[in-house]
C-alpha cells in the first residue's frame, strides 16, 4: 500500500490538549498516511532536568509536577470516562517507570530511556483521543523499526524491512501515527536522533515510504528569511531549494533539524514546512526546483569556537593541512568553516568537548589562538561564482561590524561570517536591513 505522506508535529502543536484536537482534525483527509508526533512542548526539557537530577532530592517534585501537567491534560483531552481511565492508566504506568530510572545511577544510557517518555506519552494519549472519537488509526511504536549504528545514524535497510513489515501487516490502515525522535541504538537500547530530531524521523520514514511529500507542522508559517526571533519584520520564503534549506539548517534556523533535508532530497521528495496555528497559509515548499535568484535567507548558529593556528611554514610545506585536520578527526571534533592564508590557517567549531586536547595537539603545528563565544552569520541563497554585486552588498552591512572570518566559494549557497555572538543580532539586523528591505 502507498504511503502518500509524512506528517510530523512538533512540540507546540501538540503541546495541550485543546492542540491535539486541533491536529486530529487537520489530518482527516483520508489520504494514507504516517504521523510523526513530538514530545508536548516543555516536556523533554523537563526530562532533561529530570535525568540530571536522578538520586537527589529535586527529582521526586519534578516528577510530581511533570505528571501533574498530564493528568491536567488527560482531563481535557477526553470525554469518556473509559478515554479517561485509560490514558490515566497509560500516563501512572509511564511515572511508575521515570520513578524507577530516576532511582538508577546517571548514565547517557539512562538519561536517554528517560527523555523517550515524552514522545511515548504524547503518540498514546493522542492515539486514545482519536480512538475515543472513532477514527481508525494504528500507534506503530517507532522502537519496532527505527534502528541507528554505533555513531548514531540511521540504519536504512533495518527500517526499511521492519516498517515495510509493519505496513504490510496492516494492508486496510490508512493512519499510522508513531513517535519522532526516539530509536534504539546497536545494542538495542533506547536511544535518539538528537534534539529536535522527530523532523529527521519523519524524512527517514518519508524517504523509506517513498512518500509524495513530507510535511514538517510547526508554530510559524514556513523558512523566515531571518530569525524571527531575534530580527523585526521577516517573512516567510515560500521556495527553497534542498541545498539552501539544508545550509540554512546547519546554521541556525530552528525551524528544520538539519539532518532531515538529506533523506528527502536523495529521493526528491518535496518538503513543507506548514503552520498549524493557520494550517491555509502556504508556508515553505523545500524540493529541487529554484524560483529566486540571489540571496532568500539569513541565519545565525550560536557556540562557535575559532581556532587559528599560524605557522610561519604554512603553505611551503605541504602535509600541514593534513596534520591539522587529522587531529580534528583524532577527537571526532567536526570543522564548520576554514580558510586559509600564507602563514595560517583559521577554523571553526561548535563542540567543545575536546578542546584543550585539540589545542595542545596543534600546538606542535604552530601558534595557536582561540576564541570562543564566536557565531556563524550565513547568507543563503544563489550565489554562482559569476555572480556580481551581491557579495559587495552581503559586506557593505558590516560596515561597523568587526568581522573575524569570512568563508565563501565552498558553494553556491552561501556566504558565511563569524562575528563575536554580543554582535550578532546587529549584524542580522543590517543584513536584512541591507538585502531585504
Ligand atoms: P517544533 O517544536 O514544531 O519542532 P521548533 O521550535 O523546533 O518547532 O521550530 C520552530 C521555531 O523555529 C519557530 O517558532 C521560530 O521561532 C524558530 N525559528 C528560528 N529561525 C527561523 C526561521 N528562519 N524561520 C522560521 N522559524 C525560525
Ligand atoms: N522532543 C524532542 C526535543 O524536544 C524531539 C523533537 O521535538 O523534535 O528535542
Ligand atoms: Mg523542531
Amino acid at each position: 500500500m502507498k504511503i502518500s505522506k509524512i506528517q510530523k508535529f512538533g512540540g507546540t502543536s501538540v503541546g495541550s490538549a485543546a492542540r491535539m484536537k486541533h491536529v486530529a482534525g487537520l489530518i482527516d483527509d483520508g489520504d494514507t498516511k504516517i504521523i510523526v508526533l513530538s514530545a508536548m512542548s516543555g516536556t523533554t526539557n523537563s526530562l532533561v532536568e529530570i535525568a540530571n537530577s536522578v538520586r537527589t532530592e529535586r527529582v521526586s517534585p519534578l516528577l510530581a509536577h511533570l505528571k501533574q501537567t498530564y493528568i491536567q491534560m488527560v482531563s481535557e483531552l477526553h470525554k469518556t470516562p473509559e478515554s479517561i481511565e485509560k490514558s490515566t492508566r497509560f500516563v501512572d504506568s509511564v511515572f511508575e517507570h521515570l520513578n524507577h530510572l530516576v532511582q538508577k545511577t546517571y548514565s547517557p544510557i539512562v538519561e536517554k530511556e528517560i527523555l523517550a517518555q515524552g514522545e511515548l506519552l504524547s503518540t498514546h494519549l493522542f492515539t486514545h483521543y482519536l480512538q475515543e472519537k472513532n477514527v481508525d488509526c494504528k500507534l506503530i511504536p517507532a522502537l519496532d523499526f527505527m534502528h541507528v549504528n554505533e555513531h548514531g545514524e540511521p540504519v536504512f535497510d533495518r527500517i526499511d524491512a521492519d516498517l515495510t513489515k509493519i505496513i504490510n501487516q496492516n494492508p486496510t490502515q490508512k493512519l499510522f501515527i508513531t513517535q519522532g525522535f526516539i530509536c534504539l541504538n546497536h545494542n538495542a537500547e533506547i536511544d535518539n536522533l538528537q534534539r529536535g530530531g522527530s523532523d529527521y524521523t519523519a524524512s527517514i520514514i518519508g524517504s523509506i515510504v517513498n512518500a509524495d511529500e513530507i510535511q514538517i507542522w510547526t508554530d510559524i508559517d514556513g523558512m523566515h528569511n531571518n530569525d524571527p526571533r531575534l530580527v523585526e519584520g521577516t517573512k516567510p520564503v515560500r521556495n527553497l531549494q534542498f541545498e539552501e534549506a539544508a545550509e540554512l539548517a546547519y546554521f541556525g534556523a530552528k525551524i528544520l533539524h538539519p539532518t532531515c533535508i538529506l533523506p528527502a532530497k536523495e529521493k526528491n521528495i518535496k518538503v513543507r514546512l506548514l503552520n498549524t496555528m493557520q494550517p491555509t497559509a502556504e508556508g515553505t515548499t523545500i524540493s529541487n526546483e529554484v524560483s529566486h535568484s540571489g540571496i532568500v535567507a539569513i541565519a545565525a548558529k550560536d557556540g562557535i569556537t575559532s581556532i587559528k593556528i599560524k605557522s610561519g611554514r604554512m603553505l611551503l610545506a605541504y602535509g600541514f593541512l593534513r596534520e591539522v585536520f587529522q587531529i580534528f578527526e583524532d577527537f571526532q571534533t567536526p570543522i564548520d568553516l576554514i580558510t586559509t592564508s600564507e602563514v595560517g590557517v583559521s577554523v571553526t567549531i561548535d563542540n567543545n568537548k575536546h578542546l584543550n586536547e585539540i589545542k595542545q595537539k596543534l600546538e606542535k603545528c604552530g601558534t595557536v589562538f582561540v576564541e570562543k563565544n564566536m557565531t556563524i552569520i550565513c547568507v543563503v541563497g544563489q550565489i554562482p561564482s559569476d555572480t556580481i554585486g551581491i557579495q559587495s552588498k552581503v559586506l557593505q552591512a558590516f560596515q561597523d561590524i568587526p568581522i573575524r572570518m569570512v568563508s565563501y566559494g565552498g558553494s553556491n549557497y552561501n556566504i558565511s561570517f563569524i562575528v563575536r555572538s554580543e554582535d550578532k543580532i546587529k549584524a542580522l539586523q543590517k543584513l536584512h536591513n541591507t538585502l531585504f528591505l
